[in-house]
């Protein structure tokens, strides 16, 4: 299955250059980071505590999550700016963290994977635990002032306020029980912080026609 994982903190760069990397190979490209906030939007318009794990397991095994390359929807609705908003931001992680939610996504993430056979897909355990067998791992990490420079460039905001929210989101993915987020066994560790973004698709895309020709 060809598969290139692409794993990372917050505001590495990892969608745009997944998008790249998807165009430059021809593989179809996922953000498995929308699913999470689709279930967090969800969590948010029912009132649900995004601290109860059950409860928020069960919106996820039953809400429609349809993630596009330019659009994520839920029950059939385009919520591709929603699901950016800080007040996601802000619960995102903690409803991520519950493992009946991490279940019901990495089912569906697999299930892209077999039907697309193969694909470029994003997120935070894509190497480590959804598809570990993929042909090309990549962690794609850049220095905290970096991340939340890039972020207020691309949504606004006080750069204090976004670097603290980034931080939060981080420390909360990485010290997580299931799936934290961390450099899967056999990654290719790239530091985007002084590269642009065609040097980093270049490298990645690179690695993958070395593994991809054998
Ligand atoms: O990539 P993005 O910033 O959109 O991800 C939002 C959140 O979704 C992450 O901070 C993390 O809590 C969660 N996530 C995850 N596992 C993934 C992708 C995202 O836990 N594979």
């Amino acid at each position: 299955m060809r598969v290139i994982a692409i794993d990372g903190p917050a505001g590495a760069g990892k969608s745009t250059v997944a998008r790249q990397v998807s165009t430059a190979t021809g593989l179809r490209y996922l953000d498995t980071g929308a699913m999470y906030r689709c279930v967090a939007l969800e969590v948010q318009n029912s009132a649900t505590d995004p601290n109860d794990a059950d409860a928020v397991g069960k919106i996820a095994r039953e809400v429609s999550v349809v993630i596009e390359r330019d659009a994520a929807k839920l029950n059939g609705v385009d919520v591709s700016s929603e699901i950016r908003s800080s007040e996601i931001n802000a619960i995102v992680s903690v409803i991520a963290a519950h493992t009946p939610v991490r279940d019901a996504m990495r089912e569906q993430q697999r299930r892209w994977i077999q039907a697309q056979q193969g694909g470029v897909v994003e997120g935070r355990d894509i190497g480590t635990v959804v598809f570990p067998d993929a042909i090309l791992k990549v962690f794609l990490t850049a220095s905290p002032e970096v991340r939340a420079e890039r972020r207020v460039g691309q949504t606004g905001g006080d750069i204090k306020a976004v670097a603290a929210s980034i931080a939060e989101r981080d420390h909360l993915d990485s010290t997580r029980l299931d799936s934290p987020l961390r450099p899967s066994e056999g990654s290719v560790i790239v530091d985007s912080s002084n590269r642009t973004i065609e040097e980093v698709v270049a490298e990645i895309v690179s690695h993958f026609e070395r593994v991809d020709h054998g």
